[in-house]
């Protein structure tokens, strides 16, 4: 009888460590349980302790790259400056491709430094799927922005590398140049013109900073000789079966709702307009109300009417902002006689938002018939229109948050990001991960070491599942 009981106890207890093994690799291996359910065979002896580990980030060895990253910066600790092609800028780029070639990725760049790094598929003829972001930042900006998709994506790399996964499409890691539109004035300069914008790589051969270098020369200072042959860089559509960026969210939704991933499904579309007025000026004394044509008035008059026009809209999702509104001459007893406004416009919707940029030409049209001022500028820089996420991977992406037991929101990124354009050659779709008050572009910018590792892991699946598809 004892003997009996005995054996229970010990089949029991075998069954229950066998339960907990099984269910530890139902949670922690979903990379062989995709794998297998793609290829309908197993693809590698399960060891256990090897799944229990398979997708775990090395939190340590990526915190020390963001830190390490961040002292390449033109601004002290803890705020981050790195502008495209200055020394900092080469330096970080250096890093990048060191990193990439350790995780024995096969590193190429273009000929304006977009950096790529490739792990070759068992089918490597199948378009591949790429991740990443940008490493440029603002100045006085954080560590975060940019930086989680391109070192986050390595460690994905590693996570899958570590767990035994054997992609079928390759896996493409991208560094996008200059994200940020600081030198030059163009955003996403880089993934741009890997889509193809035939316009760009023609107003790149005159674009000079504000020190007057141009474009190609400050590609020449970093190191890339071919900066004059842009048409290199284009990539055709379906070049890649898919891409997706991991990103901080940059707003504080995810953080306030304790929901650790963020499941973008569409990038508004950004526009931005160049406006300047022309009046007299004049004697701030000398010259009568009556007799004036005040430049400043019109611009100001202009600013409140894009908000009003925004408003009008009546959709939570259309924004407007003046960021920029200079005076010339600037003399307190001098009535302006020039006056240049700067003004962001973005909504989910392409139509509505052309739709805001027409009521605002209108507006500034009219103010200057009755301020008899001259519009001597009204400029639509860019007019970009939104993307939407793909389908198929949002899908993925939610499948492997619920198989990493995360929950998770679909969200819009009312930022843009490299994403909007990539989505021209390829389908698209983007993670969040929280960051502190949803701070970014400061040195404030914060994201837990917590929250980049769930990222980065819902990242691993997310690929490996395209990888498969
Ligand atoms: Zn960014």
């Amino acid at each position: 009888m004892a003997l009996k009981l005995l054996t229970l106890i010990a089949s029991l207890c075998f069954m229950s460590c066998f339960m907990v093994i099984n269910s530890q690799k139902d949670v922690y291996d979903p990379i062989t349980k995709t794998m297998e359910e793609f290829s309908g065979y197993p693809v590698h002896e399960p060891h256990l302790q090897d799944s229990f580990t398979s997708l775990s980030v090395d939190t340590e060895s990526l915190q020390r790259q963001i830190e390490e990253l961040s002292t390449f910066s033109d601004s002290p600790a803890p705020s981050v400056t790195r502008v495209l092609y200055s020394e900092k800028d080469v330096s970080a780029r250096r890093y990048i491709k060191n990193l990439m070639a350790h995780s024995g990725l096969a590193v190429k760049e273009d000929a304006v430094g977009n950096i790529f790094g490739r792990w070759d598929g068992y089918e490597p003829e199948l378009a591949p799927v790429s991740t990443g972001s940008h490493i440029d930042a603002i100045p006085y900006s954080g560590k975060y922005d940019g930086v989680i998709g391109v070192l986050g994506a390595i460690e994905a790399i590693n996570v899958l590398k570590r767990s035994g996964f054997k992609p079928k499409r390759s896996l493409e890691v991208i560094l996008f140049t200059s994200e940020e539109p600081t030198r030059f004035g163009i955003s996403c300069l880089g993934s741009r013109l890997l889509a193809g914008s035939q316009e760009l790589a023609e107003l790149l051969k005159t674009t000079v900073d504000g020190q007057n270098i141009s474009f190609p020369d400050a590609a020449r200072f970093a190191g890339y000789e071919n900066a004059k042959d842009l048409s290199s860089v284009f990539l055709p559509k379906g070049s890649y079966s898919a891409f997706i960026e991991l990103h901080i969210e940059q707003g504080p939704i995810l953080e306030e709702e304790a929901i650790p991933i963020g499941v973008v499904t569409a990038i508004a579309a950004p526009a931005s307009i160049k406006v300047d007025f022309e009046g007299n000026g004049g004697h701030a004394g000398a010259v009568l109300m009556p007799m004036r044509n005040d430049a400043g008035l019109a611009a100001a008059e202009l600013a409140l009417a894009v908000e009003k026009h925004v408003l009008d809209s009546g959709s939570i999702d259309t924004v407007g902002t003046v960021g920029i509104l200079e005076l010339h001459p600037g003399a307190i007893n001098s009535i302006p006689s020039k006056a240049h406004l700067e003004i962001d416009t973005r909504d989910i919707n392409e139509a509505r938002r052309n739709n805001v940029i027409e009521k605002i030409h209108n507006s500034a049209l009219n103010i200057c018939k009755k301020r008899n001022v001259k519009l001597s500028e009204f400029k639509i820089v860019n007019q970009d229109p939104p993307a939407l996420s793909d389908d198929s991977i949002v899908k993925a992406t939610e499948s492997a948050c619920q198989e990493l037991n995360l929950s998770y929101r679909k969200m819009i990124s009312r930022a843009y990001h490299d994403s909007l354009f990539m989505a021209r050659i390829s389908p698209m779709g983007m993670i969040f991960i929280p960051c502190y008050k949803g701070y970014s572009h400061k040195p404030e910018e914060f994201a837990a070491p917590k929250d980049i590792a769930n990222g980065v892991r819902v990242l691993a699946l997310t690929l490996a599942k395209l990888s498969l598809s």
